[in-house]
């Protein structure tokens, strides 16, 4: 049986027990359903939810599936400590998809007249948000140069039976390949995968070459191929085991009031004008799962945590082999920071690591490198090293005028840095000691003296 989300499910039911909540009673779409996960966040508290009732759809919604490290790395099947390292690993092993004749996603299929989206969940997330959104939809485009698929993740507002708003971000590849299309006057056609295995949507956040098909990445993460099955209406070809597909094409020329929408910086991201999507189809699961990613929610940042990790880290170690650990720390949304260690065996590594790191991505807006004895995964280490081994006018550094995201709420325009825009500047600090000189050594009670002392012997009987 091929690898999906069900086949998922039966094994979170299996190993984490309770990490997988049914909610019986009827939530509203607008508000409520996110209330649910808001008022659990305060709590800290990040299980899989499955609203069995929603109110206007006949949809369960699947909410907070990949809200947590543990649930990710049980769907790679390994540990959230070597997430990373192992997404690495199997990057390398990707799949050629296997096209099939039919799958479960064709249960049910609406083409034409018949589409209508406003059956699926609508859910409105945030506050001010300027409607109903898709945000787990997993966009399939084709580069129209090489014929080879691209997969990613944008936002889709839901505007009527069979038109979506789309937003892709400036960086990335689906708004690179839309773009050769629409300046040629000519529809993008999409596919929009909602619910399938957790390692597609890890796949979908792949950061690698624009000529890399991430449902091959999916392949490799599941450590088998995916079956893919033709469109109905479009030249394209969708998972045959995912929960919902839509198809549908751009309007060339066309921009239309969109947003505004809560985002993975956890503010709001503006309206702005962007392609329109006319959806030519719709298919399904007879008994679909609509699964939701909450946007301005630690679901978002985890989503794209591990495939922005392992992009660091494969591409710090191809650069610096002293590269200890890379960690994008969930202060920085798990897109904008990055903070790595390094075996500083010569002086001047750190600073080109930092060079390295903040031109691996885009996103990377502040890279942090310390020594090989600070654990990244510590911030308070971290920022211990920051507070104890930096002079600013020495050891940070700053590149005005990059590209980061235009979503980061303090981006200034270029001709006036008053105003928002889309430029950031990126910044380094290297936090490492010098190579080649002494530097006062750490005071510490040796560990052999305290790491297996038996702390029953001196306070077992204080109350
Ligand atoms: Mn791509």
């Amino acid at each position: 049986m091929a690898k999906d989300l069900r086949t998922y499910l039966a094994e979170l039911k299996e190993s984490l027990p309770g990490d997988l909540i049914h909610v019986r009673k009827e939530v509203d779409p607008n508000l409520e359903l996110t209330a649910v996960l808001r008022k659990l966040q305060e709590q800290n508290r990040y299980p899989a939810l499955l609203f069995e009732n929603v109110k206007g759809t006949e949809i369960p919604v699947l909410a907070n599936l990949i809200a947590s490290r543990d649930r990710v790395a049980l769907a790679m099947g390994t540990t959230s400590a070597e997430l990373a390292r192992d997404y690495v690993k199997k990057e390398k092993d990707r799949r050629p998809t296997l096209t099939v004749d039919s799958g479960p996603v064709k249960d049910v299929v609406y083409k034409g007249g018949e589409v209508d989206l406003t059956k699926l969940p609508n859910i409105v997330h945030c506050g001010n948000d300027g409607g109903p959104y898709i945000s787990s939809g997993m966009t399939i485009t084709k580069d129209p140069d090489t014929g080879i698929p691209n997969m990613g993740i944008y936002r889709l507002q839901i505007k009527g039976k069979n038109r979506l708003g789309f937003y892709l971000g400036e960086y990335s590849h689906g708004k690179h390949i839309f773009n050769k299309y629409d300046t040629k006057g000519m529809p993008c056609e999409v596919a929009i995968v909602i619910g399938h295995h957790p390692c597609m949507y890890m796949a979908a956040q792949y950061r690698g070459p624009l000529d890399v098909n991430e449902l091959e990445i999916a392949g490799g993460l599941l450590g088998e191929p995916v079956r893919m099955v033709k469109a109905e209406t479009v030249d394209l070809e969708v998972p045959a085991d995912a929960e919902i597909v839509i198809e549908g094409r751009t309007i060339p020329g066309l921009r239309e009031w969109e947003g505004p929408f809560g985002e993975y910086t956890w503010y709001l991201g503006d309206a702005v004008e962007n392609p329109v999507i006319e959806v030519t189809a719709i298919t399904h699961r007879k008994d679909p799962i609509y699964q939701d990613i909450f946007s301005a929610h630690p679901e978002h940042n985890v989503c794209g945590l591990v495939g922005h990790e392992a992009l660091l880290y494969r591409k710090l170690k191809e650069a610096i082999p002293q590269i200890k650990d890379v960690c994008v720390p969930f202060s920085g949304t798990c897109r904008h920071s990055v903070y790595l260690s390094v075996y500083k065996e010569y002086d001047g590594l750190g600073k080109n690591a930092l060079l390295t790191a903040l031109s691996a991505h885009p996103f990377i807006k502040l890279a942090v490198v310390v020594d090989d004895d600070i654990d990244v995964y510590n911030e308070s280490e971290v920022m211990w090293a920051v507070n104890t081994r930096v002079q600013p006018d020495r050891d940070v550094f700053i590149v005005p005028d990059c590209y980061v995201c235009e979503l980061d709420p303090s981006a200034y325009s270029i001709k006036d840095r008053a105003i928002r825009g889309a430029l950031n500047a990126k910044w380094g600090i290297d936090a490492t000691k010098p190579a080649g000189l002494p530097f006062q050594p750490r005071a510490d009670v040796p560990e052999e003296l305290w790491k297996n002392l038996n702390l029953n012997e001196y306070i077992a009987d204080e109350r």
